[in-house]
């Protein structure tokens, strides 16, 4: 089977890794060259607008996936009248507009910040009055890794907030006063068979991810089954094939959800090591229809990202029960350039390979 994806970054090569062995071969669509893809598949470059470009790789592949919700939804229409696109373009839509994620949410019944849409400074200086301080101001559309926001302490910050994302749409959501950050990964097949990973405690820097543990410990199983119930919800008002992640608050009065992710997901690395089936290999398999893997938990977990520079290779994997996975990227500021899973059968070991891991330089 040939599967075309679009996007051509380290999720993409992790899913070409997991895809190859059951017989699967992986073109790559991206407006830029990629060290990531290239080595694991065919990477044809080509803007997201350019149907013809768009119309070449279709004609190639069996089923076409994404791995980043920034795919405009009219290059996936335009794909869709040539093979099957996976997971569904609702859900695309809706996790690229915070406004659509939040109503959507809502309208489950799952528990969100209190939020404003924001499409001007009058707007802002209404909502900060009806959701109070401290509250963040986000971009509605193409924010990442933390990138379009800011913190807003006081009504003074309005304008200066404003000033600094306007003028396009934002949403301005109450802070969160959170224990912890938690994620639930689940995948769902064709015929809406739907299986959840263990929930993952997530850290943060930033707003990257740095690190996740997996399962999470501590967590009560009321909590995990509203995770998953959360995630099963969006699910099947999706019709969703493939991978899917939901991050969320774990406080006090219980789950709050953050944001969706129609992908394969960071939290999610551990699994490669960590469960039974990878979320990758699932992921695969879902878009192509077959049975799903197990997604019980092997072991312990925990991912280290790697950004902006890399450890000394020999250093990580001196470490036991390590893995490490590099991208093919070049050194930057802010950019992951890969992942370490440290994946042991006990949570002390787990524990003291990672203080092991920590005293390596360039590991955060
Ligand atoms: P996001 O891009 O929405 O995932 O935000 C990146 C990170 O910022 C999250 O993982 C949190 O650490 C933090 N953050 C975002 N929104 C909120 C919120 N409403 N309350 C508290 N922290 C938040």
């Amino acid at each position: 089977m040939r599967v075309g994806i679009l996007g051509a970054g380290q999720l993409g090569q992790m899913l070409a890794l997991a895809g190859i062995p059951l017989g699967m071969r992986f073109d790559f669509f991206s407006p830029t060259p990629s060290a990531s893809a290239a080595a694991v598949g065919n990477v044809i470059i080509g803007e997201y607008d350019d149907i013809a470009a768009l119309r070449e790789f279709a004609r190639n592949v069996d089923v076409v996936t994404y791995e980043f919700e920034n795919v405009s939804s009219d290059a996936v229409a335009e794909i869709e009248q040539m093979c099957p696109v996976w997971p569904p373009r609702s859900a695309l839509v809706t996790s690229q507009d915070r406004g659509l994620e939040k109503q959507e949410f809502a309208r489950l019944g799952i528990p969100i910040a209190p939020y404003r849409l924001i499409d001007s400074l009058a707007d802002l200086e209404s909502a900060i009055r009806d959701v109070g301080v401290p509250g963040i101001l986000k971009t509605r559309r193409f924010g990442y890794d933390g990138k379009g926001q800011v913190r807003i302490t006081a009504r003074s910050d309005a304008e200066s907030a404003w000033n600094a994302l306007g003028p396009v749409p934002l949403i301005y959501e109450g802070l969160v006063e959170f224990e912890r950050e938690l994620s639930v990964i689940a995948v769902r097949s064709a015929d809406g068979k739907t299986l959840c990973y263990p929930v993952a405690e997530n850290h943060h820097r930033d707003g990257i991810l740095r690190t996740s543990f997996a399962p999470a410990d501590r967590l009560s199983d009321a909590k995990r089954h509203q995770a998953e119930s959360y995630a099963r919800a969006l699910l099947t008002a999706f019709g969703y094939v493939g991978v899917f992640a939901i991050e969320m608050f774990d406080t006090a009065s219980g789950l709050v959800a953050n944001e969706m992710a129609p992908r394969v997901h960071n939290s999610g690395h551990w699994t490669i090591e960590g469960a039974e089936t990878s979320q990758f290999e699932n992921h695969v398999r879902a878009v192509c229809n077959f049975p799903l893997g197990e997604c019980a938990p092997v072991g312990y977990s925990a991912m280290f990202n790697l950004i902006a520079e890399h450890p000394d290779t020999a250093s990580v994997l001196a470490i036991p029960d390590t893995h490490l996975h590099l991208y093919g990227k070049s050194e930057r500021s802010g950019r992951k350039l890969g992942h370490v899973t440290i994946r042991s059968r006990t949570r002390e070991d787990l524990q003291r390979h990672v203080a092991s891991l920590r005293a390596i330089p360039r590991i955060v």
